[in-house]
């Protein structure tokens, strides 16, 4: 068949012949090139019988490592090997000394656990609305601020990165901070920084589902000494190790007077052995995701001078990976995801559609304390959440399409990605 006869052809949820026969690849860039140096690195570790970071016979130091590279890749002075990015999360907010009657920002759209960290760092999160980015829309903060609002956490959603300049100039207007969560969208670049590094705090997730993994991981990236103490504290039991005091010069601090209760959010040497071969592929991930996006953004508007894509405050520094497709009704974005599908293309709309806090966990302030500390914190404008608190958001989420794009994509299945849109988009 020739191009134009597959594209004006029946659609496949219609009873027509899909453009692909099968499914895309599994979207898990990480996991799907792990192989033999994963395997070596983690069973050197094993052999060597030393799978804690900070003692055992034969060291291999691979969480160091780790850290050193992202340190040395992001050009950050300082980065912490965690067990989560949910941990991170929680270390960066303590670190950051964030608690019980603080208020944080919290986008709409993002997943639970950045909404649940704050929450289990006792304190409260505030939401705001997303933009056409799907990220958070830096014009709708002033309406949640008040005097108990401490910090904003910016979440760079699936490869797209937050405007991050308006984010910052309103946060140094206010004196409060802002933690980068760039679980989704490690690499990814706003004016050519890496995100992570322009706020006070960045986090990262190596989880199976983002980027690169070992299966569990988290990094907490600042470049501010005070802050990298206290997270190390708080991911150790509030103590600072003698190897750490010296390669970090803490040297001159009291311990008596320095350390607080912490928790146990280390990783260990087997996951940082994995890390340490994933993050060498990580460029190399990026580059070809973001090399099929741009080729197929490209054919797209070729072929679809009206398509709308997902806007991306900086498209240089976007990592390509969804096609994102706005449309102008939700009617016309179900329609749009159900056709692809039967195409055998992935589609979806972010979180199916739903907002953060519809979470009933969140939306009905539920948690595992008495009283449901630490929503039982009088503030001054209480906090209550209903359903219907960002009206933009629960529209926006359900009008943007997002077509996963794997890096590991042969050239057959760019063209039938580029194909399948345009024969279900000409329908629409
Ligand atoms: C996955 C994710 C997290 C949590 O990461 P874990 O490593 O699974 O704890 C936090 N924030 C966002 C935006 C995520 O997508």
């Amino acid at each position: 068949m020739t191009e134009q006869t597959k594209t004006m052809a029946k659609l496949a949820i219609h009873g027509g012949e899909p453009v692909r026969d099968k499914p895309l690849p599994p979207n898990f860039p990480g996991a799907i090139v792990m192989g033999e140096e994963e395997a070596q690195a983690a069973s050197g570790v094993i052999m060597d019988q030393s799978p804690f970071r900070y003692y055992g016979e034969n060291l291999h130091n691979t969480v160091q490592q780790l850290e050193d590279m992202i340190c040395e890749d992001f050009n950050v002075p300082y980065a912490l090997g965690v067990s989560s990015c949910t941990a991170a999360l929680v270390v960066a907010l303590k670190a950051l000394g964030i608690g019980y009657g603080d208020k944080v920002i919290v986008p709409s759209v993002t997943f639970i656990a950045t909404a649940g960290a704050v929450v289990s760092s006792n304190a409260v999160p505030v939401f705001v609305e997303c933009d056409e980015s799907l990220n958070l829309d830096p014009n709708d903060l002033e309406r949640v601020m008040d005097e108990d609002v401490k910090a904003i956490i910016a979440v760079s959603l699936v490869g797209t990165p937050c405007d991050m300049d308006k984010i910052m100039d309103f946060a140094e207007k206010h004196d409060i901070y802002v933690v980068e969560d760039v679980a989704q969208s490690l690499g990814v670049q706003y004016k050519g920084r890496y995100q992570g590094t322009i706020g006070h705090v960045g986090v990262l997730s190596f989880q199976m589902n983002k980027i690169i993994t070992a299966g569990e991981g988290g990094a907490v990236l600042t470049s501010d000494p005070k802050i990298f103490e206290r997270a190390i504290r708080y991911h150790d039991q509030g103590i600072l190790r003698g190897m750490t005091r010296d390669r970090y010069g803490f040297t001159e601090i009291d311990e008596n007077e320095a350390a607080f209760a912490g928790q146990n959010y280390r990783m260990s040497e087997i996951t940082g052995a994995v890390l340490v071969e994933q993050w060498k592929k990580l460029s190399t991930l990026n580059a070809n995701t973001r090399k099929h996006y741009r080729t197929i953004c490209k054919r797209l508007r070729e072929a679809l001078p009206n398509i709308q894509f997902r806007v991306s405050p900086d498209p240089e520094g976007d990592l390509g990976l969804n096609v994102g497709i706005r449309v102008s009704t939700r009617e016309q974005a179900d329609h749009l995801k159900s056709a692809l599908n039967a195409e055998n293309i992935d589609a979806r709309t972010m979180y199916n559609g739903n907002l953060v806090y519809m979470n009933p966990q969140i939306l009905h302030q539920r948690t595992a304390e008495k009283n449901n500390f630490p929503f039982d914190y009088p503030f001054k404008q209480p906090v209550k959440y209903t359903e219907d608190m960002c009206p933009r958001s629960a529209d926006i989420v359900n009008r943007i399409v997002l077509i996963p794009i794997s890096p590991v994509l042969t050239e057959e299945d760019v063209e039938s990605i580029v194909a399948g849109v345009i024969k279900v988009y000409r329908h629409l």
